[in-house]
């Protein structure tokens, strides 16, 4: 094992630079990984570009999407070996507190998240974890495939955890971005009759429909509630979810779902504050929630990359090495080239 690893780090917004730094040992409880793939997630970006959190410090590691090899282990975990391939999950939630104890960890208030809240990320060659966070895997899975464990559990979340589909239902996607897809994907495990999907880029419109929309919508030539209205005789789609967080397709929400329909708002809004259409949703009777992240789905995301089932090379657009992490962030920033997924290669 070397002494130093190589660290991607946020030094100012928008600027992202190598540097060295020793290589951390395993604790108690504790699991070294050397970390090979690390996917560049929407929030990632936004912190990257400046919009930090009150316990964002530069310098900063960023990245939360990843799998690696396990390099060593602390000294009293069990149950796992030196060189066993990993997907990891970046959150180590507090365990004792009421959210924790009913199985919520999503929301844990004193949840330990690689890069968020002050926590440093994993976009580095050796990150540590916890042995809770190791998910072990097969030799024939990919790290880069790997990665986007954590983005396909979210998805997994949306529809089994909160929306809790019976089928048959018509869906509305509202962003084709990795999120989207991992949710139209989890849609189809889940018995969707029919799915639309909505997004302004054409690239992400193409990947919606190889994962199995019926029908997709660029909104920026076509108004995505006027879609929708068209394809459904008038009422509207069950669920509607919405994965951009941008205001107007958080607006849509309200407008695209039929009578007793239910919203899913899952994006980042860029403001606190939105104003939504209290009318329509009073008047359909409408369940609205807001999600975040994902518990409990974490194995089963797994499990679909592992078989092959879910289609990582739709979601998977772009690699690069870590010393181009700069310019993968560009990239995702400027959903350039197409990009859904960027993955860091180490
Ligand atoms: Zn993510
Ligand atoms: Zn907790």
């Amino acid at each position: 094992m070397p002494n130093t690893m190589r660290v991607a780090q946020l030094v100012k917004p928008e600027v992202i630079e190598i540097s060295e730094q020793p290589v951390p040992e395993p604790g108690p409880g504790q699991v070294l990984i050397r970390v090979r793939a690390v996917g560049v997630c929407g929030s990632d970006v936004s912190i990257w570009r400046g919009n930090f959190q009150a316990e964002t410090r530069l310098p900063y590691v960023l990245g939360h999407e990843f799998a690696g090899e396990v390099a060593a282990l602390g000294p009293d975990v069990q149950g796992l070996r030196v060189g066993q391939r990993a997907a990891c999950r970046p959150d180590r939630p507090c365990g004792r507190c009421e959210w924790c104890r009913k199985g919520e960890t999503n929301v844990c208030p004193h949840v330990h998240f690689a890069a968020s809240h002050g926590v440093q990320g994993c976009l580095c060659d050796y990150y540590l974890v916890s042995a809770e966070q190791v998910l072990p895997m097969g030799d024939e899975t990919g790290f880069a495939e790997a990665s986007i464990c954590e983005p396909t559990a979210i998805g997994l979340h949306i529809v089994e955890n909160v929306v809790r589909p019976e089928g048959g239902e018509f869906y509305a996607i509202l962003g084709a971005g990795p999120d989207g897809l991992t949710t139209l994907f989890a849609a189809l495990q889940n018995g969707a009759a029919r799915i639309f999907a909505g997004d302004l880029i054409p690239e992400r419109l193409d990947a919606a429909a190889r994962m199995g929309a019926d029908a997709t919508c660029n909104a920026a030539e076509e108004d995505f509630a006027e879609f929708i209205m068209r394809r459904t005789d008038g009422r509207g789609v069950d669920v509607a979810v919405e994965a951009t967080g941008a205001v107007p397709a958080i607006q849509q929400v309200f407008e695209v779902t039929s009578i007793h329909g239910k919203g899913v708002v899952l994006g980042i809004a860029p403001t606190d504050m939105v104003e939504v259409n209290c009318t329509a949703a009073r008047r359909k009777e409408l369940t609205v929630t807001w999600a975040r992240r994902t518990v409990g789905k974490y194995r089963r995301a797994l499990d679909f990359i592992e078989s092959g089932e879910l289609p990582t090379d739709v979601l998977i657009t772009h690699r690069f090495p870590l010393e181009q992490t700069q310019a993968a962030f560009e990239c995702v920033r400027d959903r350039r080239d197409g990009v859904i997924k960027a993955v860091i290669e180490l």
